[in-house]
């Protein structure tokens, strides 16, 4: 166990800079030092901005062909150095190896997109001469990127989830200044090392580690900041919102989606996805399976599955190759799960299987029964808890899917094709999945939310369009 780390440098503007104070990184699973991080101040997070308004006309400057090599360069660095990425992320997140090894081959992929659509940032010709006004005129749009892009993210992904803005911004030509989670700083500043390594001319990106609370509004309220790209929960979020004023807003925001089961679902292929799905980073995953609404004629097979499925998880050390899940990213997070399961059962929830806690590790739980007053029900819970219900039909699992603030994706299993389109038409989501559950996704699709659980959406190419804004250019011929 690590009692004194030297601290790592936090990357102001291209410059690796120390802090006056220090934040400690800790491992969840034992509370042991990973390392420290520089605490920034509001001065620290104004110098940023400041040196990112040259770092943007640098960035919309750099033609095409740099920025594909660039980011591709850093790409390749991470690739290189794959293993001491994941163990960073193993140690300083709730993830477990195997998990953070997957994470690491995303975020390269990730960039490589980034590096790919770089290219394909085009506009289109307009037929002016469709209006009467317009005879005589010809012309086209382009994509200018905003400028400065300001990108906060959560915990649970700290360095895939950081790679979708970092690449996308630098793909489209604009300065990015990350705030990472407090918690797990150092996997984003293990990307600003990859991109300085591939050469980014300094001021294009800063990775600023400090409180979200003290430096964060610095970031959201200042107006040469032209965009917030958020990742995080929706309280954080609707914060953000209301503080950002004239600027776009990215909202990647949680979720407890759905998984429908139909009668004629291959069931043993359901159970799988369902349980990986449910508890994939300790169920630290805002498109985790939180809900799953069974078919009445399949509901107690499924269940006596998906339990034995669920108890045969390993839980423990994150390092071990034989781990399938860690603990939660603190023993607050991990006792506030705890409470949410206690009040389902006080009212009357049945625990199948799980519901233990030992410090920051909490068990992979179902439950069944659990009555739609409890928080539980309703809310995200970002645990390892599978809540199964008994559905007559597709009509009330539809229905019950639906009856939720949060819509980020859902996932249904059926062989029926006209039960599947029905699904597609009415779940309240931004992504349905057939025969797989809410948790699949790639990183080149359009990914986000409906009602609280976005606004925008990321997947590399679409968060470019996000990133960038249209002029319109028309020439009156003489
Ligand atoms: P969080 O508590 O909302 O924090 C997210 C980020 O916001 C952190 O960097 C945090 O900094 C920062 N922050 C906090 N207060 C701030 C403020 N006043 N101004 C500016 N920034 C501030 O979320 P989390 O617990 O890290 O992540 C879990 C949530 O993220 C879940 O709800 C999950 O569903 C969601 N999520 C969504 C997606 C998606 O793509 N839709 C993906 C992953 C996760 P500090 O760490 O310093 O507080």
């Amino acid at each position: 166990m690590a009692t004194h780390v030297e601290g790592r440098k936090m990357f102001l503007a291209g410059e690796w800079v120390d802090g006056k104070q220090w934040i400690d990184v800790t491992d969840p699973q034992d509370g042991s030092l990973v390392d420290r991080v520089p605490a920034a101040t509001k001065e620290d997070m104004e110098a940023c901005i400041e040196a990112a308004k040259s770092g943007a006309q640098v960035a919309a400057r750099m033609p095409v062909v740099e920025r594909m090599q660039i980011i591709g360069k850093a790409a390749d660095y991470i690739e290189a150095n794959a293993e001491r990425y994941a163990r960073t992320i193993a140690k300083e997140s709730s993830k477990t190896i195997r998990e953070a090894r997957k994470e690491v081959g995303r975020a390269v992929e990730t960039l490589r997109l980034s590096a790919e659509e770089a290219r394909r940032i085009t506009g289109e010709t307009i037929p002016f001469d469709q209006s009467p006004g317009g005879i005589g005129k010809v012309g086209y749009y382009r994509r200018f990127p905003l400028g400065i892009i300001g990108a906060i993210t959560p915990f649970n992904d700290p360095l895939n989830l950081v790679a979708h803005k970092v690449g996308p911004a630098i793909a489209s030509g604009n300065a990015i200044i990350v705030k990472p989670a407090t918690v797990t700083p150092l996997s984003a500043l293990l990307l600003a090392q990859a991109f300085s390594h591939a050469g980014l001319p300094e001021k294009i990106l800063s990775v600023i580690t400090g409180r979200g609370g003290e430096i964060g509004d610095v970031l959201v309220e200042h107006p040469a900041v032209r965009m917030i790209s958020f990742t995080g929960g929706v309280e954080t979020g609707l914060a953000i919102t209301k503080k950002a004023g004239l600027k776009k807003v990215g909202m990647e925001l949680g979720s407890n989606s759905p998984v429908i089961v139909l009668q004629d679902a291959d069931l043993e292929d359901a159970v799988a996805s369902s349980v990986s799905g449910a508890f994939w980073a300790a169920g630290q995953n805002c498109l985790g399976v939180q809900r799953v609404y069974i078919e009445d004629p399949v509901f107690d097979l499924f269940k006596e599955r998906f339990v034995e499925q669920t108890e045969s998880y390993i839980v423990g050390d994150k390092q071990s190759e034989l781990t399938d899940m860690g603990p939660l990213i603190t023993e607050k997070e991990a006792q506030r799960v705890e409470g949410l399961v206690q009040e389902a059962l006080d009212k009357g929830a049945t625990l199948e299987t799980g519901g233990e806690r030992d410090e920051a590790f909490y068990s992979p739980t179902v439950l069944t029964g659990v009555p739609d007053d409890c928080a539980l029900a309703a809310e995200e819970i970002f645990g390892p808890v599978a809540l199964l219900y008994r559905v007559t039909d597709l009509d009330e699992a539809i229905e019950r899917a639906n009856a939720v603030d949060y819509g980020l994706q859902a996932g249904i299993f059926t062989k029926n094709l006209d039960h599947a389109h029905r699904a597609i038409e009415e779940l309240e989501v931004g992504g349905v999945m057939i025969n797989d559950s809410s948790d699949f996704r790639i990183d080149a699709m359009p990914f986000g939310g409906v009602k609280q659980s976005g606004l925008g959406r990321e997947g590399v190419k679409f968060a470019i369009q996000e990133m960038t804004d249209t002029k319109v250019v028309c020439f009156k011929l003489g």
